[in-house]
């Protein structure tokens, strides 16, 4: 069986030297004669991993040294829970930018804790664009303002990063995370559960501004507290050790690539292909996102005529493209297209699409 062109949303595609460095580790890792999946999270072996994880998402973002970057478990659905908690001090309210179903879902969680402000709202026209800077209705009394930079099910990406003054400026950088540079310092926090582009599921990092971190109400389960993450450097109780192993080998692996710069322009590359062949198709082939919010990691797209899904589906399968089946809420199909996704997986789909468009057309 050999290995096909994954454009799965999430977990998704790893890069290949990773998988394998991982398999030849798998009994005898690093002359110990254990694998990392057998060993304290305690024990120097590991602590070196945790700490290199960090120096490294560190060094290819270039995090300012006034932020913490924690670790933790619970996907991105915690943190729709920990930002209200931990960020929300005295305050009663947020700003919320809802784009999309993941910011929707924030939104909808932090109704439990707070009031929210809907600053702007997208996603309940269609969910094809973001709003524009003026659009935007913020609070300056707002604990905090909250916005999903790309949004994965819908495919829409922000091309500008929200002025918020002082508000801190919170990010679900999930599916967008290390493809594109981040501009930390105009961010309060920004988190990313790692199964969309560095890693295994089981893993989130958060980064988050020292001053963000300690406001937590007592009244609160201790492991939603940023502060006990930031005193414990991440190891308050057993981190995923398994997913923060792979993590370290996929920032090695980006940033022998070139890092964060080089990586954008590839992604910048390949998405442009995708979306020229769908542009270019004579309406066969369709994206209703508007271009500037055109997201370079997740293209949604959908056929002219619906009945053929399941046929390009299974056709794209045969020539070992898999899993651009779209999210039930859009339909259609989503190619997925992840720093891991090389750009000979993006040639081989758009080569299927006409191939497909001059069959079925
Ligand atoms: C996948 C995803 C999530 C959900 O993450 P879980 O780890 O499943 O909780 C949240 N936000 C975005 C933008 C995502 O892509």
């Amino acid at each position: 069986m050999a290995r096909v062109f994954n454009f799965a949303s999430g977990p998704a595609v790893l890069p290949e030297s990773v998988l394998r460095q991982a398999q030849a580790e798998m009994l005898d890792w690093g002359g110990h004669g254990f694998s990392v999946l057998e060993t304290s999270h305690r024990a120097a072996p590991f602590v070196v991993v945790m700490d290199e994880t960090e120096a490294l998402l560190r060094e290819l973002l270039g995090v300012p040294a006034n932020y913490r970057v924690l670790f933790m478990q619970g996907g991105g659905h915690q943190q729709f829970s920990m930002v209200p908690i931990n960020l929300l001090g005295a305050k009663f309210h947020a700003d919320y930018l809802l784009t999309g179903h993941w910011s929707l879902a924030a939104a909808a969680e932090a109704r439990r804790f707070c009031s929210v402000n809907v600053v702007a709202d997208t996603a309940s026209s269609g969910a094809t664009r973001v709003p524009r800077q003026v659009e935007l209705a913020l609070d300056a009394g707002a604990a905090y303002a909250y916005y999903c930079p790309n949004e994965t099910i819908h495919g829409v990406e922000f091309d500008y990063v929200p002025d918020t003054g002082a508000v801190p400026l919170v990010a679900d950088a999930s599916s967008s995370f290390l493809s594109r540079p981040l501009e930390v310092a105009r961010h309060g926090l920004v988190f990313a559960c790692a199964q969309k582009n560095f890693g295994p599921a089981g893993l989130t990092a958060v980064i988050v501004r020292d001053d963000l971190i300690g406001h937590t109400s007592n009244r609160w389960p201790t492991l939603l507290d940023y502060k006990v993450y930031a005193d414990a450097r991440s190891l308050w109780n057993t981190p995923a050790t398994f997913a923060v192993y792979i993590a370290r080998l996929v920032l090695l692996w980006l940033k022998a690539q070139g890092g964060v710069a080089a990586i954008e322009r590839l992604n910048i590359e390949k998405s442009a292909l995708l979306y020229a062949t769908i542009d270019g198709s004579g309406g066969f082939y369709m994206n209703r996102v508007a271009v500037p919010n055109r997201s370079r990691m997740n293209v949604p797209f959908s056929l002219r005529d619906d009945s053929l899904n399941d046929t390009f589906l299974a056709g794209a399968e045969t020539v070992g493209l898999v899993q651009l089946k779209g999210h039930r809420s859009v339909g259609g199909m989503r190619a997925s297209l992840y720093n891991a996704m090389p750009l000979a997986g993006v040639q081989a789909l758009v080569a299927f699409m006409r191939e497909f468009q001059r069959t079925h057309g």
